[in-house]
Parts: C-alpha cells; structure tokens; sequence
C-alpha cells in the first residue's frame, strides 16, 4: 500500500485518473459486471443510481422503494435523498434478510412502488431469486445494497441484470484509507448517466445536461483498493472460518436460535451475529474482558427520530433482531487465540 501510494503521489495526478479507471476495470472483473462506476461512497452509490433511474424512467418525487427496516441508515436516507419515499419492509428472523413471501411483498405495493433494495446484511445475500422475480412481475428496479458484501459470489451475474452498490469504507471487507464506492451493473445506459450524474451532469467538460453532484473515488483510494482487492478471497476466507469456528462452539450456549455458518462463498461475515436475550449484560461481561462487540443495529430505521413520520410503524422480526442482536469479533486479522478467548468469554458468560 505505500509503495502504491507513493508511485500516485509522485504521479502528480490525484483525481480522475489511471488509478481509478484501472479499479473499475478490475472491480468490474472481479464482481464479471459489465460496467462499473466509482463514486465517493457507499450512500451515493445508492442515491445516484436511484436518481439516475428516477431520470430515466420518468419516476416522480415521492414515489416509493421497498426498503428493509433492519439495515444501516445509509440505505434509507440514499431514497430519501433522491426525493422518493421508503416504504420499510420487514426481514426473516432466520437470518435478517429481506422478506421475500410473495404475499407480503405484495402486500406493500401501491400504484407508485418503483424499486426494491434488498439488503445484502451481514455479508449474506438476499434471496435474489425470488426478489428478480416478483420484481419482474410487477415492474420494478432492483438495487441490490451490497455495501456489506464484498465477494459474496453469486449463481445470479448471468441469470439477472443486476446493479449493485458498494462502500469502501475503511471496515468494510473491502475498505479503503477513507471514503470510496461504487456501482456495478450490466446496464450500459445506466451506468453512463450515474457517470455524469456524480461528475456534476457534465456529459463533456464544462456542459452540463444535469444538475449533478461531485461524488468522485481519489486515485490515492483506488491505488489502495487495488492493493488490497487481490486479498479480499483470502479476508473472506478467513472471516468464514472463525464464523464456522464461532457458529461450532456457540449454537447451544443459549435459548436462541443461532444462525448456522453458511460456507458456499455465498456469506462473506462482515459481520457474525449472536442472538442473546441478554445483550446489554453480556455486552458489559465481554467489555470487561476486553473483548469489543456492537450492535448492528440496535434501533430499526423506522423507529429512528429522523424517519418520526415512520415510528408508529410495527415491524416485528426487524424489531427483535434490534433487540437481541451483539456482533462478535471477527475481521481477517483475527487469531484462532482471540477467537477461542471470545468463546470461552460468552460460556463462562452463561455459566454464571
Ligand atoms: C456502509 C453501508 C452503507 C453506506 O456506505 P458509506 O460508504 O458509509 O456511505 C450503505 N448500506 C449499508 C448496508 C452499509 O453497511
């Protein structure tokens, strides 16, 4: 990474340039998309391809996208950002994921429904199958939020066109020394419009058909991205086996269905979940052996101040995993030492 850095410093050459456009080039390779665009983060990879779609296919303000309640914030305000309404929908209490029951789905549909994102959580992808397919049906985009799922490989690139957006935020699987994002896609329109969308609506320099924004991936970044891509099947690798090792040893420590390793490459653990009707005292016990966790995420986007006109909302699996869910220790430089201490830590937790 240093040496990457320097040779862009020394290139004399900081923003749009041979970094970035070698990133996409190998971003694209590695997710085999058709078209990628780098952008300044992960929000705007979502508001900029829904803004791009909004253009494109002559959506109006406040028309609605389908957007699950348990998800990072990011997921709902890129909807809001680019003047649509997101309708919260609720997960599976299996595994977090967006709900994908036909009936249900239906069930929240209007005249004005334009999207639905389902939310790679955790690393898992959403049931795509199912989602193409009612999509399908009833004419809507997909925006697939894989800000969490960096190489979770799917069955899908030849099945669907997919367009998909990514955070390089520096704890994501594939994090950059700072901000950065992305979109792929197999949509060649699309993504050329999403281009000039985040490069101020320029569509040649200093003419502008759209009033854009500047949402742009440095070369510094990509050059570090670059690096760091061509470890990313080994960080995940290595996230799944302290995920299998994790899921071994604590499927009985307590009440709580736990989520089973998943290892068909199809879950890359940006997170490991634990389901626990103790969380705040078993958060306080790990914290004093020096063992750090989070909450992802300990109150649902609908029951958040800055969405006050969704709070009466009840949506019951996205509440209880707000409720029960602790987020356990796991990142590639994670020793089979520490992984077996946090083990040990939630037993002696529960033996109490
Ligand atoms: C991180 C994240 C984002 C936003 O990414 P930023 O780069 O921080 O803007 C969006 N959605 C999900 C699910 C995320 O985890």
């Amino acid at each position: 990474m240093i040496d990457a850095a320097h040779e862009t410093i020394q290139s004399g050459w900081y923003l749009r340039g041979r970094q970035t456009e070698a990133f996409e080039r190998e971003w694209g390779d590695y997710c085999q998309a058709p078209y990628t665009v780098a952008v300044g983060n992960g929000l705007d990879a979502l508001r900029l391809t829904l803004l791009a779609w909004k253009i494109l296919l002559n959506w109006s303000d406040g028309d609605e996208v389908i957007v699950p309640a348990n998800t990072f914030i990011a997921t709902p305000l890129a909807v809001s950002q680019a003047g649509l309404r997101p309708v919260f929908c609720d997960v599976n209490l299996s595994d977090a994921l967006i709900c994908t029951e036909t009936s249900y789905l239906e069930s929240l549909l209007t005249p004005r429904t334009r999207c639905i994102i389902p939310v790679h959580l955790y690393g898992q992808l959403a049931n795509l199958d199912r989602i193409y397919t009612f999509a399908a049906k009833h004419s809507l985009q997909v925006l697939e939020d894989a800000c969490q799922a960096h190489g979770a490989q799917s069955i899908y690139n030849n099945v669907y066109k997919r367009t998909c957006a990514y955070s390089f935020y520096p704890g994501k699987n594939l994090g950059a020394l700072g901000d950065g994002g992305c979109i792929t896609t197999s949509d060649k329109e699309l993504s050329t419009l999403i281009r000039s969308l985040a490069n101020y609506g320029q569509s040649e320099k200093y003419i502008h058909n759209y009033q854009g924004v500047n949402s742009r991936l440095d070369e510094l970044q990509a050059a570090i991205l670059r690096v760091k891509l061509r470890h990313l099947n080994a960080d995940n690798h290595r996230r799944q086996q302290i995920a299998s090792y994790y899921a071994s040893q604590l499927s009985e420590v307590n009440s709580f269905h736990q989520p089973s390793a998943i290892m068909d490459g199809s879950h890359v653990y940006h997170i490991f979940p634990f389901l626990t009707g103790r969380r705040s005292q078993l958060q306080q016990f790990l914290d004093r052996t020096n063992i750090q966790t989070l909450c992802h995420y300990p109150v649902a986007c609908h029951k958040q101040k800055a969405y006050s006109s969704e709070n009466h909302l009840t949506i019951p699996n996205a509440e209880f995993w707000c409720q029960h869910e602790l987020s356990l220790p796991i990142s590639p430089v994670l020793s089979d030492e520490q992984a077996e201490y946090v083990v040990a830590s939630i037993r002696m937790f529960y033996q109490q």
